[in-house]
């Protein structure tokens, strides 16, 4: 049954403000559970100085049909958590560590052989990537590779891969398909190349899309239409939504939940709801202060200080207390796991006792003035 879910969609009059969008409806024939359970992820690059950990102890999940949205700043770990959930990192130097498991429709992707893997790829689970010039092949045309994938998943024979080509892309709302499927890569734009992923992601009826930064090289007008399409598809294929970005306006107008990722791990989860109206981690409220909106126009944005954490060199506590304006005596020292916290949401001692430390007080102290604080 669909359900609505509020979620927060702009930031107007400098107060955040929520619009409700529905759930779609989930595939039928699914187990109950899950679609997808990342347990405790970690993967390590094994480089020349030294061992980055690049996903360190991981966990989320997707229910059948919902939208998840993964944010953070480059380099925290996003696009290498969807790159190993696909099992496309080169290793090494990736080590995905013993006890990472990723569930997905009740099999650990992470145990499949090759050959099953690369039938879980595109059939069960499609990826969008970035940039569609560097992940399209510049010497076929678009219906080729839309076929190609077509017939190598789902069995059809040449002409129904065709027909089944020129169908995602009237999908993706491409004018003249029949024309379209014809062209190569270099002979559309760059939002038109975009929506030609969409089609090929959608193209064997995937149960999850995995949407990593699909909007970012894309002009402003561009983004929007993109990201209506893939609310549109989502709708009426009923497919579940990861998605990837760095741009929390998109995951307000887009998804239901949110992860927060600093330094390779999960700060904060929840719905957009209580993620971004009511931040209760400070990196997330950083985030979020910085944020350009209506609302704060002539205004000096807040800026998180500092930069991220260096991998080669992470203290044994909380990665982000050379950043953080509430750090005290704890955080440098004892490491706040989002598995460990209690409430269950917030990797931070703020809100979880600390070795040592009182029980917290469960509210946020009162900043002085942020000139004097940054
Ligand atoms: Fe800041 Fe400490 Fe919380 Fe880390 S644990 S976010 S340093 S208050």
């Amino acid at each position: 049954m669909a359900c609505a879910t509020p979620s927060i969609h702009t930031v107007a009059g400098g107060e955040r403000v929520t619009d409700t969008i529905a759930r779609p409806e989930a595939r039928a024939g699914h187990t109950a559970g899950p679609l997808l359970d990342v347990r405790d992820l970690q993967v390590h690059f094994h480089v020349m100085d030294g061992t980055v950990k690049a996903v360190d102890g991981v966990s989320f999940s997707i229910n059948p049909g919902e939208t998840l949205g993964i944010v953070g700043e480059s380099g925290c770990g996003k696009s290498v958590t969807a790159l190993t959930i696909m099992r496309l990192l080169s290793s090494p130097p990736a080590e995905i560590v013993d006890g990472s498991e990723v569930i997905f429709q009740g099999r650990n992707l992470l145990a499949l052989d090759d050959e099953s893997m690369r039938k879980v790829r595109g059939n069960d689970i499609a990826m969008v990537f970035q940039e569609p010039m560097t992940s399209l092949n510049p010497v076929l045309t678009i219906g080729d590779q839309i076929a190609e994938a077509i017939q190598l998943h789902l069995a059809f024979s040449k002409r129904e891969a065709w027909n089944k080509a020129i169908e995602s892309i009237r999908q993706v709302g491409i004018n003249n398909p029949e024309r379209r499927v014809k062209q190569y890569p270099h002979e559309m734009s760059g939002g038109m190349r975009q929506r030609v992923m969409i089609a090929m992601a959608l193209s064997c009826d995937p149960d999850l899309i995995i949407a990593d930064e699909p909007t970012t090289a894309l002009d402003v007008t561009i983004q929007a239409q993109i990201l209506d399409l893939i609310r549109k598809v989502q709708d009426e294929t009923g497919a579940a939504l990861m998605l990837i970005t760095h741009d929390l306006g998109v995951v307000a107008e887009t998804v239901h939940d949110v992860v927060v990722m600093y330094a390779g791990r999960v700060v904060e989860r929840g719905t957009v709801d209580e993620v971004l109206l009511a931040p209760k981690h400070p990196y997330t409220e950083g985030l979020l202060e910085s944020t350009p909106s209506k609302g704060k126009r002539g205004q000096r944005l807040n800026v998180i200080k500092g930069t991220v954490a260096n991998p080669f060199n992470l203290s044994p506590g909380c990665n982000f207390t050379p950043r953080c304006p509430y750090a005290f005596e704890p955080c440098p020292v004892h490491d706040p796991r989002i598995e460990d916290a209690n409430p269950p949401d917030v990797a931070c001692w703020l809100y979880s006792r600390a070795p040592g430390q009182p029980p917290p007080q469960r509210q946020r102290p009162i900043l002085p003035p942020l000139e004097a604080n940054r």
